[in-house]
């Protein structure tokens, strides 16, 4: 789970880390009040979205003008007319895709003036179950192009869970970014408040880009991009709390409350599977004959005929989707009940696309017997090659 920059750094703030004092607003009425707050007389106005990129994205509307979706303002009248051209348009960032996210909330933040600008970020290294850091003295780009461009311009370490952080992990960040004195000293307390707050939040990822150094000798975080682990959110309601469903796919908000794993994807062809790793096969084979599928979707091994319904009336809502591809293999899962549940919400959605479906396994005659005997418009299938080569061919054809 992602949150927005502005919690994060609240939570930051909890830890002792030094993030700057800043107000969060949804109305640009309040933008005045907020900037009223702070010291000033520079305020950075940042877009609240859960993407990056957002300094040098673009907004939409030509009545936001050209400027980016995170703005120096050196006046509260500035401040205000930002609120203004930024609260309820549409930001289109490297991070977005091409239809861009709506700016539904602002940070109004104390300005800083910054001398230097670094990376640091910290996530799960799953290779040898740590935490890593990772820091470079290029920030403000992203990563991804630094690694690419200067390799030798990033240092990573992971962290022993057996002895924790040490003296040694904050000298590593300060040297890394040629820190040194009173600046080292500020890294090495930051990197151990960063780390504690990242244990105890079951965080998989934080990234500060950039962290910087200001005028005078400060070292501030200035951006913050956390997630968590979905798993153990169940500890933290706090965090569970700051979950922003509108930054989420609604598709994949619905398929939570089913306990389904289902991921949207771009392509057309819908796809319900039981077993990840057959879900993953499925798009695969999909692939292989020519097309792309629209989702990925794992019922799971003891799904009921409810699960199965809304997971096709999911599926099914999906616009993009001209075709589905029912594909079980019935081990713990029986081939009657996805039965039972595909016709359940067929019944009550309809079909509009052609639907395959490919049953193998428990009761698996029970289950072609129920289809059979339903009367709906279904091209069977043999087997995982028969039926993706039926539903590629289906929607070409249509
Ligand atoms: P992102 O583009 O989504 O990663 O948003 P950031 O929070 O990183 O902001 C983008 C850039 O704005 C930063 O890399 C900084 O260069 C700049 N910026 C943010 N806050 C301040 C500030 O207080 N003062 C100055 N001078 N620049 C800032
Ligand atoms: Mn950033």
């Amino acid at each position: 789970m992602n949150i927005h920059e502005y919690q994060a750094k609240a939570i930051l703030k909890g830890f002792g880390v030094p993030v700057l004092p800043g107000v969060a607003i949804t109305e640009a009425s309040q933008a005045a009040a907020a900037a009223a707050q702070l010291e000033g007389p520079i305020y950075v106005v940042k877009s609240q979205i859960h993407a990056g990129g957002r300094g040098k994205g673009k907004f939409k509307e030509a009545e936001a003008g050209s400027a980016g979706g995170v703005r120096l303002a050196r006046s509260t009248e500035e401040v205000v007319a930002f609120a203004g051209q930024m609260l309820g348009r549409t930001l289109v960032t490297i991070q977005t895709g091409p239809v861009g996210k709506q700016v539904n909330r602002l940070y109004i933040e104390a300005g800083s003036a910054i001398e230097k600008e670094f990376y640091l970020s910290m996530l799960v290294d799953r290779t040898n179950g740590r935490i890593a850091f990772v820091a470079s003295t290029e920030g403000g780009m992203e990563i991804e192009e630094v690694a690419h461009k200067t390799p030798e311009k990033i240092v990573t370490f992971s962290v022993d869970p057996a002895t924790g952080i040490m003296p040694h992990h904050g000298r590593a960040v300060a040297k890394a970014l040629n820190l040194t004195g009173d600046q080292a000293k500020q890294a090495g307390q930051l990197v151990s408040s960063l780390y504690a707050a990242f244990v105890a939040k079951d965080m998989t990822m934080l990234e500060i880009n950039p962290l910087i150094l200001s005028k005078d000798g400060q070292l501030r975080c200035l951006d913050a991009k956390m997630s968590f682990d979905s798993n153990a959110l169940f500890k933290h309601p706090d965090v569970a709390a700051l979950r922003d469903e509108s930054e989420e796919d609604p598709k994949e908000i619905e398929a939570s409350k089913y306990d389904l794993s289902y991921v949207a994807l771009d392509g057309n062809i819908g796809c319900m599977v039981n077993g990840a790793g057959l879900a993953m096969a499925t798009m695969d084979i999909i692939k292989l004959y020519g097309a792309e599928p629209a989702n990925f979707l794992d019922v799971g091994g003891g799904a009921t005929k409810e699960r199965v319904a809304a997971a096709f009336k999911i599926i099914t809502a999906d616009e993009n989707v001209k075709g589905i591809l029912v594909n079980i293999f019935g081990g713990i899962m029986k081939c009657d009940v996805i039965a039972e549940g595909v016709i359940a919400a067929v019944k009550e959605v309809g079909l509009e696309v052609p639907l395959v479906v490919r049953l193998e396994g428990t009761n698996v005659d029970l289950g072609k017997d129920i289809v059979a005997k339903s009367g709906l418009d279904v091209i069977a299938a043999d087997d995982l090659d028969d039926a993706a080569q039926k539903i590629v061919a289906a929607v070409k054809k249509a």
